[in-house]
């Protein structure tokens, strides 16, 4: 080799050894030929063996046999390598989480063909773990009521949307349940907007608590909250907002000066398999509270179902099905 090329091929090396992405260099078979520093900082550190340890070795196999979470993309990773090995594509690139025990983790790898007689490939991993986390916080805010703490309404209409679709599909149940806070505008009056709010948070907080797992809360307005129940049908649905409207009856909410009570009002639907959109459950589940507050507030009521017409009363109120 001559000293310009020698000179050359250090100059290359220092700057592949300065880039933060981990980089290797494969021949057409997908054998790493070399990797740059970085590489072997993280193969170090990651437990896969002493510095240099990867060349020789088989990257394609290295990503197929790779297991726990990431071993998908690994293994869609490879295919794109081994396209850009056979020149089928000019460039692959997939992002992938590559947690340890300690650490959530996200790359982004990129292929590049090597534009030799010989062919081959440059890969690279790019950290971008602290995008990736931004994206997913992004993400739970735009889905959260700030409030509450909730899942808000356009989380809640994803869900109820997905749902519907199994009940459509698979012909399973599911109910909803619209909640609205009984005289809440006097409370507000009464006590202040900021003892409102507190009201709104304990309310969310009780009704939370009670739910169990698979069942979705969300804040879907103002003073208005709604669940969805999966694999529970209205008569079901109903025993269950029974038991939100006491809860909700019987907590006390302190605030500065004392402490405020409220009753809220249950309107039960089931969400049925000849709902074209979410919207026609979410119609009848209106109704049905509206029925509760025209019975006198403070109780659960359902929609009128073509097989059966359960209510349930609150307080000892008397029970109205118009
Ligand atoms: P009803 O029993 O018929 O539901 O009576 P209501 O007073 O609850 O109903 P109305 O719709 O007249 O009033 C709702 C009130 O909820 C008015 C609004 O100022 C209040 N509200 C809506 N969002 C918030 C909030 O985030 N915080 C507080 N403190 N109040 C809110
Ligand atoms: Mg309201
Ligand atoms: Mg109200």
């Amino acid at each position: 080799m001559t000293a310009s090329a020698l000179h050359k091929t250090g100059f290359a090396v220092a700057v592949i050894d300065a880039l933060s992405a981990h980089i290797c260099v494969l021949d057409r078979q997908g054998v790493i030929l070399a990797v740059n520093r970085a590489w072997r900082k993280f193969g170090s550190e990651n437990a896969h063996g002493a510095e240099d340890s990867d060349i020789g070795e088989d990257y394609l196999q290295i990503c197929r046999s790779s297991s726990g979470p990431g071993a998908v993309e690994a293994d869609d990773f490879a295919v794109g390598v081994q396209a850009v090995l056979d020149r089928k594509t000019p460039l692959f690139q997939l992002e992938y989480p590559c947690h340890s025990p300690t650490a959530f983790r996200w790359f982004l790898g990129r292929v590049t063909p090597l534009n030799l007689p010989d062919g081959g490939a440059v890969i690279s991993h790019e950290n971008i773990t602290s995008r990736r986390v931004l994206e997913i916080e992004l993400a739970k805010l735009a889905d959260t009521d700030p409030l509450t703490g909730l899942p808000n309404r356009r989380y809640f209409l994803d869900r109820a949307n997905i749902q519907l679709e199994k009940v459509r599909r698979f012909n399973t149940k599911a109910s909803l349940v619209m909640i609205d806070v009984d005289h809440f505008k006097t409370v507000n009056d009464t006590h202040g907007h900021p003892a409102g709010d507190e009201v709104l948070k304990s309310i969310s907080r009780g009704c939370f608590e009670r739910l169990r797992q698979s069942g979705v809360m969300a804040r879907f307005g103002g003073e208005e909250f709604i669940i969805l129940l999966p694999e529970t049908g209205a008569i079901d649905a109903a025993v269950v907002a029974e038991a939100f409207r006491k809860s909700v009856e019987d907590s006390v909410v302190r605030i500065d000066g004392g402490v405020v009570s409220v009753t809220a009002s249950f309107g039960v639907a089931e969400i049925r398999s000849e709902d074209l959109t979410i919207d026609t459950a979410l119609a009848r589940a209106d109704r049905a509270l509206y029925k509760a507050k025209r019975a006198g507030r403070n109780c659960v009521r359902q929609e009128d179902s073509h097989t059966a017409s359960t209510t349930w009363s609150g307080s000892g109120k008397t029970s109205d099905t118009s």
